[in-house]
């Protein structure tokens, strides 16, 4: 098979269509049984439930090649699970979990030209997500939907290895308290956008929101879980009180890790702002950096400095770092089941 003859370790995080997505649509209570596409434009109605009231939901998760020349991804029933979770919530139907694992599949085996090679560091990011397409003018829930997954090459999250970021503690809020903060919704990312934009105009890479209802309590940054290490070298993980803090599959795979393979205490728990000082390690994880380390967070006058600070990331940061992305690479044994091969033979 030919790869694309594309600059892999070159790559931004940015869209650059590639041959297939695939689409299914939601029509009279049922999914049609759904394609792959060319068409990588839609025309929907201006009176289309997206436009008005906002029903759409999203997933984030990569398929990269292995040393061993097998294309895999991590962990996709998860982000099937979560895809339901978060439909569920704004009314909207669920994409039955086997299908959108076999989906991500499908797609991914036809854009296996765009597959970066093993090495680059590049991965093919895939992008699930629903959107109501039904029209509504009154306030209810659309009747028709379409699922779609777009995929597309993106560059390694680090170019020049991983560093430290400052973070800030905003003013906003980036979730209500019982509101949509725990599902991964387009509509939260709306509300992010100016505090995000302002973070980095003061030169920060991103927000610490605290909890929504007595800004007393750590939650998350704008598309991020925090972690933190304590002094006894403990993994202290922030909960919500309020269910404002979206269920990283990052950070579940992390603390599962830290807990059975590295032997290291965890805590999952609501955490003040006022003990973050104590604390001696931070980092933000997700699906596209697994882990950025946080050395500095600013409140206000006070600027709260983890260890090295900005000249060096943390030892338990980084093995934790380490250890998952061997686990993903497959540089070391998956004793969990969380890598899903995707044969590009059928
Ligand atoms: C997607 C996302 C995360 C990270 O979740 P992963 O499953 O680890 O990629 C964290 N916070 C928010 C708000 C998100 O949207």
């Amino acid at each position: 098979m030919h790869k694309k003859n594309l600059d892999w370790s070159a790559l931004s995080f940015s869209y650059k269509p590639c041959d297939y997505s695939y689409v299914s649509n939601y029509k009279d209570g049922a999914w049609d049984e759904g394609c792959l596409t060319t068409q990588h434009s839609l025309t929907i109605s201006e009176c289309a439930g997206i436009f008005h009231y906002c029903q759409e939901v999203f997933e984030g998760l990569k398929a990269y090649s292995t040393k061993d020349g097998r294309v895999v991804c991590f962990r996709p029933d998860q982000n099937a699970q979560r895809m339901s979770d978060s439909a569920k919530r704004l009314c909207m139907p669920s994409f039955p979990q086997e299908r959108f694992v076999a989906a991500v599949e499908e797609v991914v085996r036809a854009n296996a030209a765009w597959i970066p090679p093993f090495g680059s560091g590049a991965t093919l990011y895939i992008r699930p997500f629903m959107i109501a397409t039904g029209d509504v003018i009154g306030v209810k829930p659309a009747d028709e939907y379409q699922f779609r997954i777009l995929v597309t090459p993106v560059g390694p999250y680090y170019q020049g290895g991983v560093k430290p970021v400052r973070v800030r503690v905003p003013k906003y809020d980036r979730a209500a308290p019982h509101g949509t903060g725990n599902i991964k919704a387009g509509l939260n990312y709306a509300m992010s956008m100016y505090p995000s934009v302002e973070a980095h105009s003061l030169g920060f890479a991103d927000n610490m929101y605290l909890d929504p209802q007595t800004h007393t309590f750590v939650e998350e940054s704008g598309g991020a879980n925090f972690l933190f290490v304590d002094a006894q070298g403990h993994l202290i993980v922030p909960q919500s009180a309020t269910d404002s803090i979206l269920p990283s599959i990052t950070r579940r795979s992390l603390v599962d890790v830290a807990e059975k393979l590295l032997n290291i205490t965890v805590e999952e728990r609501p955490v003040r702002f006022d003990e973050v000082h104590n604390f001696v390690e931070c980092g933000m994880c997700g699906t596209a950096a697994v882990i950025s380390p946080v050395g500095e967070v600013q409140n206000g006058e006070e600027t709260i400095v983890f260890g090295a600070g900005m000249k060096e990331v943390g030892p338990v940061m980084k093995l934790l770092r380490k250890t998952l992305t061997d686990i993903q690479s497959s540089e070391r044994e998956d004793t969990f089941g969380w890598v899903h091969e995707i044969t590009l033979e059928v």
